[in-house]
């Protein structure tokens, strides 16, 4: 069975929703026991396999595209997407510290919400106290906090 030289071509692979990026999408090796075109080394991709509702249709090339595309879990744009969220929370807890010595009476125990607006960025969190706290943030203060980063 011929090996395409596709692993080359995923690498620039510029569809979003392509194959290559999909969590259902394996690699199917070949086995010294089979016989005919799927026997051979295992370390040989004989193709793709799409894995559906416990059903796996063979593909001999490895980019197309469907509707039942669902995205790879990917390490660095976790990675990326959990630095994103420290810097936010980061302005968040330095603003809100400064709140809380004006008007506060207690320490933040969790942050229930952020939402940005057009204008503004709203925080909610509560205090150990058990005092639920809403504030918001002008959406200028925080674009020149995020200028100073
Ligand atoms: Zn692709």
């Amino acid at each position: 069975m011929k090996i395409s030289s596709e692993d080359q071509k995923s690498q620039m692979c510029t569809n979003a929703y392509c194959c290559c990026k999909c969590a259902s999408q394996y690699p199917i090796f070949a086995h010294p026991w089979n016989s005919g075109p799927f026997k051979g080394s295992i370390s040989t991709r004989l193709g793709w396999g799409c894995l559906i509702e416990g059903r796996i249709t063979f593909f001999d090339f490895e980019h197309t595209e469907c509707e039942m595309f669902t995205p790879k879990y990917d390490e660095n744009d976790f990675q990326s997407a959990l630095k994103a969220i420290d810097a936010e929370i980061g302005y968040i807890f330095d603003k809100e510290e400064l709140f809380l010595e004006k008007f506060g009476k207690g320490n933040i125990m969790n942050l229930t919400t952020v939402s940005f607006a057009s204008t503004s960025v709203k925080i909610v969190y509560v205090l150990d106290c058990g005092q639920h706290v809403s504030d918001s943030v002008p959406m200028d203060d925080y674009l020149a906090w995020r200028g100073k980063q």
